[in-house]
């Protein structure tokens, strides 16, 4: 399987095609050429002598990428004998023109155009392609049809979003007139194709394509590999049933071809989407559960929206991000997770788990990303999870959690070279610091000579946004030395 290392690259900042047969075009201005999958399995990348012609898949995937511009967007199409069959459409005028030029470089007939899911970034270059191939069927569930319509329109009024792109947006709008259901198998160009519709996950309406004869899933925007995952404008909580339902209705070897960025193994990529939606909830709910931050209605207050935007843009940043930057992608997911957060807590939530999240919450001044590491809020906003590289180069992971039995803070540290583990166990003092210390019994260090050397940390919230990690030995004493500092500064976000 080729690289797909970085959609962010220059050789993809064009359309790129990747295309199984046309390997000559590599040195023109077709940036990327490499097979994805074939239905004879891998072939390798393209060579500069080929000793002797590989046996042509009977079906072949492309893909083309769409700009930064039109949200590094995916169009993949299918190739076999019989025709081409193409799922999505991207967005802006110019990559849908790119992709035209692929496709008819095939000199094969276009047999459908499915639309997975209802955002513009996958159908607003349907009039494009449509004008290319006249009469070409336009495949997908009504539900994406509908939600199709409704995008369009959204976008056409004045000031709308689509006129961002000005003439690079297509105003006239084509709708499907194709409409399948869950479960439909379909015969196209001599390939076969199941529909299965999720109702509403990141868009109005999202549907997967499977493909057997390539072990293919088109996943439209319902799985992201490499890039944060968006939980849509509806409902935030339905990824959270959707994904394994999803799993569950494609089990064993399958790939995942998304509408954005690289493919990856579907459970890969659906362990991962759930782990991120739990994290965005699980921000949502240590900021939330603080009464000071909600209003009389039960919304939270702006004060703590802010807070919640720059945790999860924390949690975006180092992801590829559309071309919105971290920021702007917590911005998008931002109010249908505190709409979810807001409807849901009415619900009960028990008296231990309330106590950790007061507890965690005055700890939320040490999350963001540093020079030398990361730390981030936990699953349920329960605890925080940290992964630091100290002076001389040694990895921990630390977590920071409450005892609510014994009222303590505990730090657990792992040296990710040795696998030693320490556990630090303290309280908050009066400036808002934690300190903690490992002098219980437990783990401890032995200097050369054998000796007992326990350590203790504090953690000191300044008012500036920085922070101060102090680090000191002891031998049990009570006499603190070799004290370290450093003030821990946050990486700017985009
Ligand atoms: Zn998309």
């Amino acid at each position: 399987m080729p690289s797909f290392s970085s959609p962010k690259s220059t050789a993809w900042r064009r359309v790129a095609v990747v295309a199984a047969t046309t390997v000559a075009a590599a040195a023109g201005a077709v940036p990327v050429l490499a097979d994805v999958a074939s239905a004879q399995g891998a072939v390798p990348p393209a060579a500069s002598v080929a000793p002797a012609a590989p046996p042509v898949p009977r079906v072949t995937l492309h893909r083309a990428v769409a700009t930064e511009r039109g949200f590094d967007a995916n169009a993949w199409w299918i190739q076999s004998p019989d025709g081409l069959i193409l799922i999505d459409a991207l967005m802006l005028r110019s990559d849908a023109r790119a992709l035209v030029a692929a496709l008819k470089s095939t000199g094969k007939p276009l047999r459908a155009v499915f639309i997975t899911h209802a955002h513009a970034d996958h159908f607003g270059g349907l009039s494009t392609i449509r004008a290319a191939y006249p009469g070409v069927p336009i495949v997908a569930t009504r539900a994406t049809a509908q939600g199709m319509r409704e995008v369009h329109d959204q976008g056409m009024v004045p000031n709308g979003w689509l006129r961002a792109f000005g003439s690079e947006y297509d105003s006239a709008f084509v709708a499907p007139d194709r409409i399948v259901s869950s479960g439909d198998t379909l015969r196209l160009a001599g390939v076969t194709l199941i529909v299965r519709d999720y109702g509403p996950v990141e868009s109005h309406n999202n549907s997967v394509i499977q493909v057997p004869e390539l072990k293919a899933l088109f996943t439209g925007d319902a799985t992201v590999h490499g890039a944060s995952f968006y939980v849509g404008p509806i409902d935030a909580k339905r990824a959270l049933t959707a994904l394994p339902q999803i799993l569950a209705d494609h089990p064993g070897e399958v790939t995942a071809y998304a509408g954005h960025y690289g493919p990856r193994p579907l459970d890969r990529s659906v362990a991962d989407n759930l782990d991120q939606v739990r994290r965005l909830h699980a921000i949502t709910a240590l900021v939330g559960s603080d009464p000071g931050n909600r209003t009389a209605n039960g919304d939270l207050t702006l004060a703590a929206k802010r807070q919640v935007l720059l945790l999860v843009a924390l949690e975006a940043a180092g992801r590829a991000d559309y071309g919105v930057g971290a920021v702007g992608f917590a911005r998008y997911q931002l109010p249908a997770t505190i709409a979810a957060f807001v409807a849901d807590s009415a619900r009960r939530t028990s008296p231990m788990t309330k106590a950790v999240r007061d507890a965690m919450r005055p700890l939320l001044f040490m999350a963001g990303h540093y020079d030398n590491g990361d730390i981030t809020v936990g699953l349920g906003g329960l605890y925080l999870d940290a992964t630091v590289e100290s002076k001389s180069g040694h990895r921990y992971q630390l977590m920071f959690s409450y005892d609510h039995a014994q009222q303590r803070y505990r730090v657990v540290s792992r040296d990710q070279i040795s696998g030693l583990l320490d556990v630090f166990v303290g309280a908050r003092e009066a400036d808002g610091s934690l300190l903690v210390s490992n002098l219980e019994p437990g783990t401890h260090y032995l200097d050369a000579s054998g000796a007992k050397v326990f350590n203790r940390m504090r953690f000191s919230p300044k008012e500036d946004g920085t922070w101060v990690w102090r680090v000191e030995s002891g031998r049990g004493d009570g006499v603190w030395t070799d004290p370290f500092e450093q003030t821990m500064r946050r990486r700017a976000l985009r």
